[in-house]
């Protein structure tokens, strides 16, 4: 029999690829394999979902099965691989293993969990898939007091999002301003004062070091010393692409699983790509490169090798109470930020010396100088 190609996750990475492969070749056995339920679903809803009512049922576009009849493959779930066995063309799932053709990691990228001392630890939820949207949706019941962890993109989505559901909600961050890697201060300000509008409360400067039962709720206290109520906590203080696998099998890994533009990691029929794969240097946990990935990684495996190229992608940031979209610079691109406008309309460019755009950040009606900008910026990755 032939061996199979084998993807190892069925996040947008791993069913997009095996969907682009589909298309360019029907016959070779393709199995699936996934640590969760295996459900199609995009994961960028999980922090819009609560403002609209969704449970994670509604969240969900296909089953796994309804995924396997679609793409002619086998999609195993609630199946862990344990071990990778590179030299044999090989993975284990616990005792069982498993030969391949080709494999692809499509691992993702897990939650960070930051140490917070006190005997409600199991009152800290983080949001990163389905199962975990559900077990929040669950522990919320009725209006609740919501204190977040971390100020970044996902935070601030998620306090804006459980806000507009009525619950109360409090950041709390160590940096200065929210979304600090992302936005300068004065964009930040004006997405701080859009939420403030909705009652979210920011604490910067300060991280949740204990927290404790106290009545029905908790009581969390700070870094500086202040006391906050609150019924729960998520955490989403940053992710971390999965690299543990990659690593015990002496696959290179940097932040993420190291693979060229071809997205061949460092042993011979082994590929990476989504969060867990860090491209020609490039780790971005967004959904833009996956599916340029995938459409390369496709073509290279149905026989025709193909490099990735990326090309300008900007973030649309899911905060409506400010509409946002950003075109981070490149990490480490030498400029400086030059803001123009006024209360939530505001144009952040990042030039170099020479006054060229590397990068931008857009809020409110700025947001309408999408494309003309992006046409001036460099590609990412260019061909
Ligand atoms: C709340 C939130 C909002 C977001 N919003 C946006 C947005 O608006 N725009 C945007 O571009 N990006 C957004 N992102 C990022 C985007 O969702 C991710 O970049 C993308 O979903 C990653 O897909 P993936 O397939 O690489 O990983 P994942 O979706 O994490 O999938 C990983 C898969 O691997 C499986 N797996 C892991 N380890 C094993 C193992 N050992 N054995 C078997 N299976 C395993 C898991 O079960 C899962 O199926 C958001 C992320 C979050 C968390």
């Amino acid at each position: 029999m032939n061996e199979p190609l084998v993807i190892v996750g069925t996040g947008l990475a791993g069913y997009t690829l095996a969907r682009e492969f589909r298309k360019l070749d029907e016959t070779t056995p393709l199995i699936l394999i996934s640590a969760d339920d295996g459900e199609f679903y995009s994961k960028p809803v999980l922090s819009t979902g609560f403002g609209k009512g969704k449970d994670a049922d509604a969240l969900v576009t296909a089953s796994a099965e309804r995924m396997a009849g679609q793409l002619g493959a086998q999609v195993l779930v609630r199946r862990e691989v344990t071990r990778l066995e590179p030299q044999a063309r090989r993975i284990w799932l616990g005792d069982q293993a498993l030969d391949y053709r080709d494999l692809v990691l499509a691992l993702g990228a897990q939650p960070l969990a930051a140490p917070v001392g006190g005997e409600a630890g199991d009152a800290i939820f983080a949001v990163n898939d389905l199962d975990d949207y559900r077990r929040l949706q669950q522990a919320i019941r009725g209006p609740s007091r919501i204190l977040i962890m971390g100020a970044g993109l996902i935070g601030c989505e998620f306090a804006n999002d459980l806000a507009s559901a009525g619950h109360r909600v409090e950041v709390v961050s160590p940096s200065r301003h929210l979304m600090p890697g992302l936005l300068p201060e004065e964009v930040a300000g004006a997405v701080q004062g859009a939420l403030e509008g909705l009652g979210v409360r920011f604490h910067f400067g300060a991280v949740l070091e204990y927290l404790q039962r106290q009545g029905d709720g908790l009581q969390a206290r700070l870094s500086d010393g202040r006391s906050l109520a609150c019924d729960l906590v998520l955490s989403a203080v940053g992710l971390r692409p999965r690299t543990g696998l990659a690593q015990a099998a002496r696959l290179a890994v940097a932040r993420g699983i190291v693979v060229d533009r071809w997205l061949r990691a460092s042993q011979p029929n082994i590929h990476a790509l989504g969060d867990c794969a860090e491209v020609d240097g490039h780790s971005l946990l967004y959904v833009m490169p996956l599916m340029s990935a995938a459409r390369a990684l496709a073509r290279t495996l149905a026989g025709e090798p193909t490099a990735v190229s990326y090309g300008v992608m900007p973030v649309t940031v899911k905060t409506p109470a400010c509409s946002l979209i950003v075109a981070p610079p490149a990490s480490g691109a030498a400029g400086q930020w030059q803001v123009e406008g006024s209360g939530t309309d505001r144009r952040a460019l990042y030039l170099d010396g020479e006054g060229r755009l590397l990068g931008y950040a857009l809020a409110g009606q700025a947001t309408q100088e999408r494309q003309a900008l992006s046409r001036q910026l460099p590609p990412l990755m260019a061909d």
